[in-house]
């Protein structure tokens, strides 16, 4: 190959364009480097003041922090969670960790959400409330809390699912792992619900090279995150602990990071959004691709841009049209295999018809990293509409 052929354009990759590397330099000079120091506090603050929940706990990751905000929550071992059946196998897992099982709510069809009249359905029609508790009629389990995702950074109805949920007094986690700077209704996503929780692994909008954070309204609940990351330590000089804990702490190191991601989320939302607007006026007049966009309700952050294939239309299956990028070295990547087909969790309770199904056979993210060029995206618009062509 000349050194002409085309360079690889990666699916999501970190912008390390700010003060990322000052910070880290700040680290070293003043030995805050483990998991506590000043930059934890910062993104904690910033957080908080930014999503409007008073209480927020750095986390070593996104998945820790779905762990302790079912701990919190309530969620005990033998319970029951209602979570999407399309997400990443973090949101299910983080059930499992709690000793509970997962309830799977299949999405709608237009924004790849959890249907929120499947949850109302469930809660109304095939369960028993008992002195304020809710129990699922089939398995006999109390239902202890509900996580919907905001898949690919796109709001899940929230005042439709809060209604439900408020009903049925029900802890609502967000897991908004995908959809920090996304708005519903004007609102941030991340505080929507009872608790949030963010991820800043490497492939999401915002990075901390690997991070996540709990985010909630509840006084009692952020001090009960606080102490169960840190090992649930109740005298920091003698070592007593009260219950079982975890060492789930982020360090400063990587809040410096994030610290500096974070200052410039106007501008990566907005390119992500562009990336978004420019794929969807590409891709408009072809047959057989549609972008997946948003409601009126929502103010998406396009954590991926994701089309749906319709292969008699588009001439390709969306595995058909990934390789063919791979051919042209584009990446891109099918949605999660929806959770309940999953090993792990084949035998579990679902709610819906195939519609999970659906969407893991026809859709498709597109290269969305904050550096993208326009020139490289170019290049894969003109990979797709020539490859189904
Ligand atoms: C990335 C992600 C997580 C997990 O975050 P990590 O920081 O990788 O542990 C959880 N849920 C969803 C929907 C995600 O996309």
């Amino acid at each position: 190959m000349s050194s002409e052929s085309p360079s690889f354009i990666p699916l999501s990759i970190p912008y390390l364009a700010g003060n990322e590397a000052k910070y880290l330099q700040e680290c070293v000079a003043t030995n805050w480097v483990s998991s506590v120091g000043p930059f934890v506090d910062r993104f904690e603050k910033t957080l908080a003041a930014e999503l409007l929940t008073p209480y927020a706990v750095a986390t070593v990751n996104g998945t820790a922090a779905l762990h302790i905000a079912l701990l919190i929550a309530g969620v005990k071992p033998g319970e029951e969670v209602l979570v999407s059946d399309m997400t990443f196998i973090a949101s299910v897992n983080a059930v499992r960790y709690a000793g509970a099982e997962p309830v799977f709510v299949d999405i709608e069809p237009t924004y790849l959400q959890m249907d929120v009249g499947l949850v109302a359905n469930f809660l109304d029609n095939q369960c028993l409330t008992k002195n304020g508790q809710v129990f699922n009629r089939v398995t006999g389990r109390r239902i202890a809390a509900i996580v919907p995702v905001d898949v690919l950074g796109h709001p899940v109805d929230m005042d439709a699912l809060l209604e439900v949920a408020r009903r049925y007094q029900l802890p609502v986690i967000e897991d908004a792992a995908e959809s920090l700077g996304a708005r519903y209704k004007n609102r941030p996503c991340g505080g929507l619900a009872d608790i949030g929780c963010l991820s800043f692994n490497g492939n999401k909008t915002f990075t901390a090279g690997g991070g996540g954070m709990i985010l909630t309204h509840r006084e009692d609940w952020g001090k009960h995150a606080r102490h169960l990351v840190t090992q649930a330590k109740s005298d920091v000089a003698e070592y007593i602990h009260d219950e079982v804990g975890y060492n789930y702490r982020l360090t400063n190191i990587q809040a410096a990071v994030g610290c500096a991601q974070l200052e410039n989320k106007h501008s990566y939302i907005e390119k992500k959004r562009h990336i978004a607007a420019r794929y969807q006026a590409a891709f408009a007049g072809r047959a057989g691709l549609r972008l997946l966009g948003e409601s009126t309700d929502a103010f998406s952050s396009f954590w991926l841009s994701t089309v749906l294939v319709e292969p008699t239309k588009f001439g390709l299956t969306c595995r058909e049209l990934r390789q063919k990028l791979r051919e042209s070295k584009i990446e891109s990547r099918p949605l999660w295999q929806p959770i309940h087909l999953n090993t792990p969790y084949r035998d579990c309770q679902r709610l819906g018809g195939h519609l999970a199904e659906q969407a893991y056979a026809h859709a498709l993210s597109l290269p969305s990293s904050v550096g993208l060029s326009e020139p490289d995206q170019d290049r894969v618009i003109a990979a797709v509409l020539t490859a189904g062509a």
